[in-house]
């Protein structure tokens, strides 16, 4: 077991901190293997950025987001305040260092490399989501019915094709569509819409905190065990690691899993993994579940947001918001993409909505943290997944399982390396 206690003594099994999707999927891997894990957070379970998410469960996203559409739309989206990408000024000198990889994973090989690793991850992900949803029994919470991506001219739909041609190297299908066969799959649109992309394969679930806490609950039946608290100081050695709480408990554990977010490289900095992980904050506006018949996933790129159906609502949001961790939201940001989903939906009810804010862990190359840390072999990082968090935890959490019980990782995690900056 693991142990906690004042006087804390040697412990077994795995300590993880964060229960956004990433720790709760890790925790539930875990468990099944029959480890001891005790999963910790300070606001609780799947209440951060893994609650208030598109609940998309994007596995033809493959394109990192350094890509040459992305730059090409950069000094348009700056230009314009509450636009798809914002940059606060007072954080721009602190983030610089960021944006110059962020750059560089830009340039062809760079690019080429990560898109191959990204691919490779989502194509384990999915069958290990998958597989996850039936033994926790909730499977009845996936959609799958798929996603359109929305273009307003032609030259934005041309823009969109060698995204596609790269997606046809990984034989991931989708179908360019225009008029009846779109207005089918989406009654009641805005003729300013000429074409669109309707990916079969893209699901989403009912929503992302109700399915965390269902993931949640099905590891604590198996054993798995949730303390709340802050973690201020972890402290490695060979056999175990202290991992000391601001409440002042402490907590030790034989291996350590870090998967805390956009909070991350906070701790790993103590172990003295320097990780260059910024925040993507990221904003929307749930409105009540009868607001407008949307059928499925909407994804409007050129205006960095998407319009999810969800059990609980409809939930209508993206943006990126390069602001670190610690300056106030500005939900403006969610009122300018409601209005904009009002003219893309006439008739779209925007009254009774719930504005929410989220801090995506985004590393520059697109890519996650996943592997050990130099400097501890038992401890593990599984964050900074982006856009992507929820796409990929299960798969993420099958390679911390390999990890922490010594077999081959399922996937080469040479791309993933917390080293490799
Ligand atoms: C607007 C928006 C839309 C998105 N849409 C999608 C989508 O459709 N599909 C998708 O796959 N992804 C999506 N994402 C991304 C996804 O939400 C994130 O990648 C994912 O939630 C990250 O999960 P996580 O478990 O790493 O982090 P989090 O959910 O943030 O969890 C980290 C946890 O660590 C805890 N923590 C941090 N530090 C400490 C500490 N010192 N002590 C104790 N606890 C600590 C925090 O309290 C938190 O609960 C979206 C993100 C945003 C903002």
């Amino acid at each position: 077991m693991t142990s906690e206690s004042a006087n804390p003594q040697p412990a077994a099994d795995v300590a993880i901190v964060g229960a956004g999707i990433v720790g709760i999927c890790a925790a539930a891997y875990l468990t099944e293997a029959g480890y001891a894990v005790t999963l910790i957070d300070r606001t609780g379970v799947c209440e951060e950025t893994s609650s208030g998410n598109a609940s998309a469960f994007a596995f033809s996203d493959v394109l990192p987001l350094a890509h040459k559409g992305m730059m090409r739309n950069l000094p348009r989206w700056l230009a314009d305040p509450l636009g798809p990408l914002a940059i606060p000024p007072a954080y721009l000198p602190k983030l610089l260092p960021w944006l110059w990889r962020f750059w560089r994973a830009g340039s062809p090989s760079h690019y080429e490399a990560s898109l191959a690793a990204q691919a490779g991850m989502m194509k384990l992900a999915e069958p290990e989501w998958m597989g996850l949803l039936d033994r926790s029994g909730t499977k009845s919470m996936l959609r799958e019915d798929g996603s359109l991506e929305l273009y307003e001219s032609e030259s934005e739909f041309r823009a969109s094709l060698p995204g596609w041609a790269a997606r046809d190297r990984f034989r991931i299908p989708y179908r360019h569509i225009e008029g009846e066969e779109l207005a089918a799959l989406q009654p009641g649109l805005s003729k300013q819409f000429v074409k669109a992309t309707f990916v079969p394969g893209w699901k989403t679930a009912d929503d992302p905190k109700v399915l965390g806490k269902a993931i949640w609950a099905y590891a604590e039946a198996k054993g798995a065990a949730f303390i709340k608290g802050d973690v201020a100081l972890v402290m490695p050695s060979r056999e175990r690691i202290t991992i000391q709480l601001k409440q002042g408990r402490t907590i030790m554990a034989r291996h350590l899993v870090v998967a805390a977010g956009a909070w991350s490289h906070l701790l790993a900095r103590q172990l003295g993994d320097k990780i260059p992980l910024e925040t993507e904050r990221g904003y929307n506006t749930t409105l009540p579940v009868d607001a407008f018949d949307v059928r499925r996933q909407l994804i409007f790129s050129g205006h960095g947001f998407v319009i999810t159906p969800l059990a609980t609502g409809l939930r209508i949001g993206g943006a990126v918001e390069l602001g670190g961790l610690k300056l106030p939201p500005n939900f403006a940001r969610s009122r300018a993409m409601l209005e904009k989903a009002k003219r893309f939906l006439p008739g779209l009810k925007t009254e009774g909505g719930r504005e929410w804010m989220g801090f995506r862990p985004s590393l520059p190359d697109s890519l996650p943290v996943i592997g050990q840390s130099k400097t501890a072999a038992n401890v593990y990082y599984a964050f900074g997944h982006g856009h992507l968090g929820k796409t990929q935890a299960a798969g993420t959490a099958r390679l911390i399982r390999d990890l922490v019980s010594g077999e081959a990782p399922a996937l080469d995690l040479s791309s993933f390396s917390p080293q490799r900056f």
